[in-house]
């Protein structure tokens, strides 16, 4: 697996912080866990990393574990393998996480035919090289990550 470094010199502002808040996503997905931002004012839960809150604009933030329970959203189906290592998930979904973010991730363990909007889907975690990343799968019951 490609692991993309960041690019942008980030030696002193704000995308230093950025760049670095990010961090609590990789553990995360390393402990089996998505983790979103929270804001520390107005609550608002947010999913990629921000410097501040596009609610109110707080800078204060705080983890929040997500429950890993989403829906499908959107999603595409690849007919051609864009890297290797995608090849064996060729449905790529945008999921609506129950806390309200969504995130881009791939759907494993269901025919690509069988995909529908509003599908219940969960988290599950895949080791990969040096990190872990998040894909989703059908959730038939009140799942559990
Ligand atoms: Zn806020």
């Amino acid at each position: 697996m490609v692991i993309v470094k960041c690019q942008i010199d980030c030696s002193d502002d704000a995308w230093h912080t950025a760049c670095m808040e990010a961090d609590y996503i990789w553990d995360g997905y390393r402990q089996r866990r998505i983790v979103l931002q929270g804001c520390a004012e107005c609550g608002s839960v947010r999913f990629l990393p921000a410097h501040r809150c596009p609610t109110c604009g707080s800078a204060a933030w705080r983890p929040v574990t997500a429950s890993g329970n989403g829906s499908v959203y959107s999603y595409i189906i690849t007919r051609r393998p864009v890297l290797p290592v995608v090849d064996r998930f060729p449905v790529i979904v945008l999921v609506e996480l129950e806390e309200g973010p969504r995130l881009v991730s791939n759907l494993c363990g269901v025919n690509p035919t069988d995909v529908r909007i509003g599908m219940p889907v969960v988290a599950c975690f895949d080791d990969e090289e040096e990190t872990a990343l998040v894909r989703f799968r059908p959730r038939t019951t009140a799942g559990a990550m």
